[in-house]
């Protein structure tokens, strides 16, 4: 789950990392109002669920509260990589001297979490990483260790950070440490860390990445999702525990189990087909989730075929056939359907779907290539 720029840095600074003063709003006059009581000069960003705000516009600065106004009208009727902009952070503006990149991600490789910071921080820090990537410093953080000091002196020293500045710095790299970690985070990022003109270190952006799967212990941060900025299919799916995520490809799959959801992708990708999502409904789904997840699959306009490949065991295949036949009901599907149905109940399934003319198959193979076929004469 992506936390918003706004709400990263909350939580950035109840672990002590300094930000700029500022509030959320929904409106211009909200701007005007929080830039009046931040005494005029302000910065108006846009709250979008994606990287790259300020060079498409999303950020400006104003130099009173009527200019706030103004801008703040502005941003709030734009869209940035097609998200809607609806709310805007207003913060107290900062004078800038010095951007810094310092960000916290899983190193799978590794198998640990990695700190990357570099003195070449700012909007253009993907293009330092892909042609200078030795201006980016790089510490491993033992996860049972947590972020030792001598590793943020490390990191300090290696950009080059001024010797009066290190105190400071040592506190944000270990509060961001503790940001990520004790909040389950995938990604915690300052970019740009700022040294102002008064010789302090800020955090002027924040983004944080959580981990879905551990959302059930962090009752708080999952209120935190904002639904709004998410593709609609993906909230449904939530909605019927479903893990759902949408691919490029054709062919829509609905599969019960991970493994099975990435072998069927496999088989398809073999016989010359592509998948258009991942579907698992998981063990034990009833009628109602598997209709729920054909609903998903249909709404996609490139899907061209469906697959389903259900290994009843503790799923049953006449459930799994009865949310096929709901499903139908509803959304009266023009594509093309293979069914490959094994296990618990098999043939009661695949007697309830004879009226419903899909395809049959009886191995995985065999299903697959009929989807590829299907979808292939569509096109
Ligand atoms: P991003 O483009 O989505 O990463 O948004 P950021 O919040 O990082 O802002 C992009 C850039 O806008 C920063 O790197 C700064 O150069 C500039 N910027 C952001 N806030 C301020 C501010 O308060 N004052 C000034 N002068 N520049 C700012
Ligand atoms: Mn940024």
């Amino acid at each position: 789950m992506k936390l918003h720029e706004y709400q990263s840095k909350l939580i950035f600074s109840k672990y002590g990392i300094p930000i700029p003063k500022g509030r959320v709003a929904a409106t211009a006059e909200a701007a005007r109002q929080i830039a009046q009581e931040l005494g005029g000069r302000a910065v108006i960003k846009a709250q979008v669920l994606v990287g790259g705000r300020g060079k498409a516009g999303g950020i400006k600065v104003a130099k009173d509260p009527n200019e706030a106004e103004q801008l703040a009208t502005q941003v709030l009727s734009m869209e940035i990589k097609g998200l809607p902009v609806r709310k805007i952070l207003v913060d107290e503006a900062a004078a800038i001297e010095t951007e810094i990149y310092l960000g916290i991600t899983n190193d799978r490789a590794a198998r640990k979490p990695v700190m990357m910071a570099s003195a070449a921080g700012g909007v253009d820090i993907e293009e330092v990483a892909r042609e200078t990537p030795e201006k980016i410093i790089k510490v491993h953080i033992d996860p049972l260790l947590g972020l030792r000091d001598y590793q943020a002196r490390d990191i300090a020293a290696g950009i080059d950070l001024p010797r009066e500045l290190w105190r400071d710095f040592n506190a944000i790299a270990l509060g961001l440490w503790r940001a990520y970690s004790e909040n389950d985070a995938t990604l915690a990022e300052i970019n740009p860390l700022i040294i102002n003109k008064d010789r302090k270190l800020v955090a002027l952006d924040g983004k944080m990445l959580i981990d879905d799967n551990a959302l059930f212990r962090h009752a708080d941060l999952a209120e935190l999702r904002d639904i709004d900025e998410e593709a609609p299919e993906e909230t449904e799916a939530r909605k019927y525990g479903l893990s759902y995520i949408k691919l490029d490809g054709n062919i829509g799959c609905m599969v019960n189990g991970a493994g099975l959801a990435m072998t069927s992708m496999d088989v398809i990708k073999l016989f010359g087909g592509d998948p258009a999502n991942f579907l698992d409904i998981g063990g034990g789904a009833g009628s109602d989730k598997v209709a729920a997840a054909m609903k998903i699959i249909l709404t996609d306009p490139n899907v061209k075929a469906v697959l389903f490949n259900i290994f009843g065991g503790i799923t049953r295949c006449d459930e799994v056939a009865k949310g096929i036949l709901v499903a139908m009901d509803e959304v009266k599907p023009k594509v093309p359907m293979v069914v490959r149905l094994v296990g618990t109940n098999a043939e009661e399934g695949r007697k309830l779907l004879e009226k419903a003319k899909m395809i049959t198959a009886e191995t995985l193979a065999d299903a697959a290539q009929k989807a590829v076929k299907a979808a292939k004469s569509r096109k």
